[in-house]
């Protein structure tokens, strides 16, 4: 079992020691830390990255030091990654930095569209249903952006919109096609991710799930796994429920490396 998306303490997820012990104890023996990071030009981005831990491009030498002597005490496999907030207009920083950087793999995530999140949550409560339904498509244009971008190993839980309360239900059988047609002529993998897992209040356990998941699965394109657990007590229903679901619809995790 690898889990090539967990957070540490580098961004907004739990140290070191805690994360590979409780993941360990959930069976895992490969784990990827794959740190948030936001390289956007845009001055509103740049003020919003330290708010929400995503200034990893300047630590991101320190943790590797960090790792090094992690590794030396545990018998998991830990990967070197990163978690980059895709944004176009940003590919040149996103490219220059992953190059100088050299991470074992890159995932890239859309975490917001133009101004607006929908992670960290954003609020769409007072949005017309019109309204919602055009960011969503905006959302599932920015995600093809990445997966043609080529800048990324693994694109993270590509369908997020279904986990946000007011946008979940928007994703029709056009995106999802978009989607796997980007995926099936680049070289970037979706995950399958469960960090929605335990929020019985969301509408989504796992990303993708629904019209993505079963268009992606129609095309026989591969995923890796990722828990995204940002905190130890993530795993211990997060990697069962990967596992299961690998197996229930007959996955063979891609190694991203
Ligand atoms: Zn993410
Ligand atoms: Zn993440």
């Amino acid at each position: 079992m690898y889990d090539y998306h967990v957070h540490s303490l580098y961004s907004d997820g739990g140290r070191f020691g805690a994360m590979l012990e409780a993941a360990a104890d959930a069976g895992v023996s490969a784990l990827g830390f794959a740190d948030h990071c936001n390289l956007s030009p845009d001055p509103d981005r740049r003020r919003e990255r330290a708010r929400y831990a995503r200034t990893f491009d300047l630590t991101h030498e320190r943790r590797r030091e960090a790792l090094a002597a992690v590794r030396e005490e545990t018998e998991l496999t830990v990967f070197d990654a990163v978690e980059v907030d895709y944004e176009p207009g940003a590919e040149e920083a996103i490219a220059d930095f992953l190059a100088d950087a050299g991470f074992d793999y890159t995932l890239g995530s859309v975490h917001y569209v133009g101004d607006r999140y929908v992670f960290p949550w954003g609020s769409f409560a007072d949005a017309s249903e019109a309204e919602r339904r055009a960011f969503v498509d905006d959302y599932y244009e920015t995600v093809v952006s990445l997966i043609d971008s080529e800048l990324f190993d693994i694109a993270a839980h590509v369908d997020i919109v279904e986990s946000h309360p007011h946008l979940s239900g928007f994703t029709t059988c056009e995106h999802a096609e978009m989607v796997a047609d980007a995926f099936e002529r680049s070289r970037t993998v979706p995950e399958l991710n469960a960090g929605r897992f335990e929020d019985d209040d969301k509408p989504a356990s796992f990303h993708p799930e629904g019209r993505v998941f079963e268009m992606l699965l129609d095309r026989g394109v591969e995923f890796t796994l990722g828990s995204d657990a940002h905190r130890p007590e993530d795993f211990a229903e997060r990697i069962p429920a990967l596992r299961e679901r690998a197996e229930r619809y007959g996955l063979d995790p891609v190694c991203p490396l």
